[in-house]
C-alpha cells in the first residue's frame, strides 16, 4: 500500500475554493459583459484562486480562520480576486 493511500487526503479542503466559487455566484449577475459558459467561468475561478492565499483544512475540523477581523480580510481578498478574473476573462475569453 503506498504512502498516498494511507491517508485520507481527500478529506483536505481549500476553503479559498468555496469562498471563491461563493463569490463569483454572487458578482455574476452584476457582470454583464461575463460570458457564463462552464469554460469561462472556471477560467474566472482558477484566475482568482491562483491569487489568494490557500486556506487548507481538514474537513472535519472546524474553519482556519484565527478571528472575525482576520476573515473580513480574507474575503475582502477573495471580492478582489473575482472581480479581476472577471474583468480578465471578460475581456480575453478562452474561447472565440
Ligand atoms: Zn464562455
Amino acid at each position: 500500500m503506498g504512502f498516498k493511500d494511507q491517508y485520507d487526503f481527500d478529506s483536505l479542503v481549500n476553503e479559498a475554493e468555496e469562498l471563491v466559487v461563493a463569490e463569483i455566484a454572487r458578482q455574476v449577475p452584476e457582470s454583464p459583459g461575463l460570458c457564463t459558459c462552464s469554460e469561462c467561468i472556471l477560467d474566472v475561478a482558477a484566475y482568482a484562486l491562483n491569487q489568494v492565499r490557500p486556506r487548507y483544512r481538514v474537513s472535519l475540523l472546524d474553519s482556519v480562520y484565527v478571528d472575525a477581523e482576520e476573515r473580513d480580510a480574507y474575503l475582502a481578498e477573495i471580492r478582489r480576486a473575482v472581480r479581476d478574473g472577471i474583468r480578465k476573462v471578460s475581456a480575453n475569453p478562452p474561447h472565440d
